[in-house]
């Protein structure tokens, strides 16, 4: 597996595993199938409902700790600078781990300075070996590094065919930000797995449309993390270091985005109240 080095020396697999959406109760089948594949990282957060499942799939695998590379998200309704360290170590008790690898703020609502001041102090601990945010717009991540000590290693945005967001991507690389794709298949919206553009560039190549898709994330330099609950597309989803999209494959897939989310635009008034009245159940 292909890393990256965030900005803090950190390396990070390239391509790891998301958990939203798994039922609790098919989590840790799904996680240790997802193991058993060769997945090394994993994306979960305390608002997926579970992590004690993912704790339990990475203990039963086996698989030493400092080989794997964990990510979990600290919600809304845990912001602030008490309450973020006290969800840290919830979810580090859930976990069974001792550290995690990547801690995100999952969401730019709520008192996100109090949770970041909470964070730099869990990196300085040794609690968490990088610090990062989810869902952030650049005007919110330029204001949260030029008011902080620490750079967020990552940010999460929705980035797939449809919404590429190569100008958040410049943005962040000029201020030392990895972006990370979730949603990289738009969880199937618009087509996407049987849009004739990126099934011509699949079949050019003897691959799928996801295996497409993965590969020009990768290829962009950005980290991903597709979800399934299938073996046979788990496998599938990480199979895609052994081709290369050309020059023009690469300009055809940009003219597929439409420079807007397929989801919901996280600066939209009403669900910056949806979300952020959201509480998390125990
Ligand atoms: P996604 O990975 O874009 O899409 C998942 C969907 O694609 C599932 O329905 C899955 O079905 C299907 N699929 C997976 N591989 C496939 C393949 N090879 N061929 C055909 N279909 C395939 O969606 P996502 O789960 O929303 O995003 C990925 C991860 O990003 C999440 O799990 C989570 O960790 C993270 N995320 C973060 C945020 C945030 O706010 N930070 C938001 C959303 C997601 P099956 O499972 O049935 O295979």
């Amino acid at each position: 597996m292909r890393n990256v080095t965030l900005n803090n020396g950190v390396e990070m697999p390239v391509l790891g595993f998301g958990v939203y959406q798994i039922p609790a109760e098919e989590t840790e089948r799904a996680v240790g199938d997802a193991l058993a594949a060769g997945y090394r990282s994993l994306d979960t957060a305390a608002a997926y409902g579970n992590e004690e499942a993912v704790g339990r799939a990475i203990r039963s695998s086996g698989i030493a700790r400092r080989e794997l590379f964990v990510t979990t998200k600290l919600w809304v309704s845990d912001a602030g600078e008490d309450k973020a360290r006290r969800a840290c170590e919830t979810s580090l008790r859930k976990l069974g781990l001792e550290q995690l690898d990547l801690y995100l703020i999952h969401q730019p609502y709520g008192d996100v300075y109090g949770s970041w001041r909470a964070m730099e102090s869990l990196q300085r601990e040794g609690l968490v070996r990088a610090i990062g945010v989810s869902n952030f717009h650049g005007d919110r991540l330029v204001d949260l590094i030029d008011h902080n000590e620490v750079t967020p290693a990552v940010n999460q945005v929705e980035t797939h065919p449809f919404y590429q967001r190569t100008a958040d991507q410049e943005l962040m690389r000029e201020r030392g930000v990895q972006i990370e794709s979730w949603g990289p298949f738009a969880e199937g919206r618009n087509n996407l797995f049987t849009d004739p553009v990126l099934a011509k560039t699949g079949a050019a190549h003897g691959k799928s449309v996801a295996q497409v898709v993965l590969r020009w994330l990768v290829q962009r330099g950005v980290v991903v993390i597709p979800k399934s609950v299938r073996p046979e597309r788990m496998a599938e989803n990480l199979d895609v270091f052994d081709f290369e999209l050309t020059a023009e494959e690469m300009a055809s897939l940009a003219a597929l985005d439409t420079g807007a989310s397929l989801f919901f635009d996280h600066r939209d008034p009403a669900m910056v109240s949806r979300l952020g009245s959201h509480v998390l159940g125990d």
